[in-house]
């Protein structure tokens, strides 16, 4: 048995997580809960003082927009749409037969307006495009959602359903990378205080196919994205648990984001993949937060 599935198989016996038969699918306890909230509040305590504005979308997203993102054009493995039902009662009926022979009934579902939020910023850009021009002093968010990714996995950090909280700047070059940095360096305060060694690297987003590859070049040489990561089943290769992405004037310019003057502005977002902080504390201090060190809960619960 690797290591990988010895982690998950104790995160299932303590509870901790609750298998649903999907790998990557999983209920989360009231004390798995309470970890994120816990860090949740940590985070607050970093950001609070820079009046993000907070907003909180549901975890499907109007899919005109997801289309006009180019999400399709990246990442087409990981996307997830919803489908239902809207056929006649003779449709129903051909419907319920075919569940009952076992045959593949999801074939004549339709597309509907939603589709799974990718992750937690899709649904801000349009949103604050609506509004007008930005302020010459820029915009910040704070934003958490539930976001999907069709990438099942036995890795208990790789999973289809997973919360994202982030904060998005948007602003001048030099704003939004001071913004950027800034959380960089937070970042490695905050997991030092819930003693947790990390590091940060360079890093490229999983662009598919060919042209994929160049994307993902281009990426990492201009620095655009960088991650924090901590070990949790791997020491060689450890989870990606934030990540700080420069977005250019790429996002300004499709969603048209602009100053009062016309210029486009620019964006970064910094991200934080709450469940994956909360497995490397639980697989760093142990499965039983009442024996984690007195520091550790004291940065977490004051
Ligand atoms: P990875 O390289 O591990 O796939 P990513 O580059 O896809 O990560 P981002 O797209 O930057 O990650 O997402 C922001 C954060 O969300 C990540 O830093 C991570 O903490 C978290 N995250 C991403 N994918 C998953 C997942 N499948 N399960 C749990 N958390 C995730
Ligand atoms: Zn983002
Ligand atoms: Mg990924």
């Amino acid at each position: 048995m690797d290591i990988q599935t010895s982690f998950l198989d104790r995160l299932f016996e303590s509870g901790l997580l609750i298998d649903t038969g999907i790998d990557g699918l999983y209920g989360r306890s009231g004390q798995f809960e309470d970890v994120i909230s816990a860090f949740e509040r940590l985070i607050y305590g970093f950001g609070g003082a820079d009046g993000a504005e907070a907003i909180r979308f549901p975890p499907g997203m109007n899919r005109a927009l997801f289309e006009a993102s180019g999400y399709m054009k990246s990442f087409p493995q990981l996307a997830g749409t919803v489908h239902s039902f809207c056929g006649s009662e003779f449709d129903h009926t051909s419907l319920l037969k075919c569940m009952e022979v076992g045959e593949d009934w999801t074939k004549d579902q339709e597309a509907t307006d939603i589709v799974l939020t990718p992750a937690a910023c899709y649904p801000l850009y349009p949103t604050v495009a609506k509004r007008g021009p930005l302020p010459e002093s820029g915009a910040l968010f704070d934003l958490q959602s539930y976001c999907f990714r069709h990438e099942p996995s036995k890795d208990p950090a790789r999973q289809q359903l997973f919360r994202m909280r982030e904060y998005v700047c948007m602003g001048t070059k030099g704003h939004v990378t001071d913004f950027r940095q800034s959380w960089m360096d937070r970042g490695l305060e905050m997991m030092k205080a819930v003693g947790l060694d990390v590091v940060i690297d360079v890093a490229n987003d999983p662009f598919f196919g060919r042209a994929g590859k160049m994307l993902a070049n281009n990426q990492r040489d201009q620095n655009l994205k960088f991650e924090l990561l901590i070990p949790i089943t791997s020491s060689a290769n450890p989870t990606a648990c934030m990540s700080f992405n420069y977005h250019q004037d790429a996002f300004g310019a499709k969603w048209g984001l602009n100053f009062a003057d016309g210029s486009v502005a620019h964006t970064a977002c910094v991200a934080f993949g709450l469940e994956r902080i909360a497995l490397a504390l639980f697989h760093h201090h142990g499965l039983n937060t009442a024996e984690w060190p007195q520091s550790v809960r004291k940065a977490l619960w004051g």
